[in-house]
């Protein structure tokens, strides 16, 4: 059975409709890796603040291993000074000696001071990185949440679309063959491939129909297709 041109107009717009609910789905689809990206974004900062936090860390352990070290050979001066100082004949040498020996021992407190400070920088540092450590778990499972939100709703979406899909075919069975391939060619290239005339004009590009086309439009007498964009065109 051969269906009317009011038919065949009718199935168009009925598989325009379908075509465009489709492509929605796609659309919503395609958002879904966006809406977690925010999230995702956050942890990734959090990983950069730590990482920084480490590497200061890092730096500053081992600024305090090297002035341990100079401290060592301070104490080193120190003791050998002290053997010096009971070996002295003269009182002379004894008062020189006392004198390096308690310049020794302030710069020997010096050091120590400056590695106290060091390891309260480090021990701040790491209050800060175990801070940083919470606030990235709370980002993380933010993320989590949102992931599964989202992958749950694509999932109900994605059989939205599936149904949607499925029901082409018998949208477009009896279209016949070459509307059908005109359809699909428009639709594909400009979005929409069924569009009503608006007074004497293509509602699709503007257009100037003939008044026979229009008159064939009006009456659904036959298919008409506009000769400036392809659009089939309906009253
Ligand atoms: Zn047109």
């Amino acid at each position: 059975m051969t269906l009317t041109p009011r038919e065949v107009i009718e199935r168009l717009k009925a598989l325009q409709e379908l075509d465009r609910q489709i492509a929605t789905f796609d659309w919503e689809l395609s958002g879904g890796p966006k809406a977690v990206e925010g999230f995702a974004r956050a942890v990734a900062a959090a990983d950069a603040k730590i990482a920084q936090l480490e590497e200061r860390t890092k730096l500053l352990r081992a600024q305090a291993k090297l002035r341990e070290n100079e401290a060592k050979t301070s104490e080193a001066k120190v003791e050998r000074l002290n053997e010096q100082a009971r070996a002295v004949k003269t009182n002379r040498e004894f008062t020189a000696i006392r004198s390096e020996i308690a310049n020794a021992k302030i710069e020997l407190g010096k050091m120590e001071e400056e590695i106290l400070k060091i390891m309260e920088a480090v021990a701040t540092q790491e209050s800060l990185t175990a801070a940083a450590r919470e606030e990235r778990a709370k980002e993380q499972k933010k993320l989590d949440a949102e992931r599964a939100k989202v992958d749950a709703a694509l999932s109900g979406l994605r059989k939205s679309r599936d149904d949607h899909a499925a029901r082409r075919p018998a949208a477009t069975k009896e279209i016949p063959s070459e509307t059908l391939a005109s359809y699909e060619r428009v639709q594909k290239a400009r979005g929409n491939a069924v569009v009503p005339i608006e007074h004497d004009f293509c509602s699709g590009c503007m257009e100037r129909l003939t008044r026979n086309d229009v008159f064939a439009v009006q009456n659904a007498s036959r298919i008409v297709v506009c000769k400036s964009c392809g659009r089939i065109l309906h009253a």
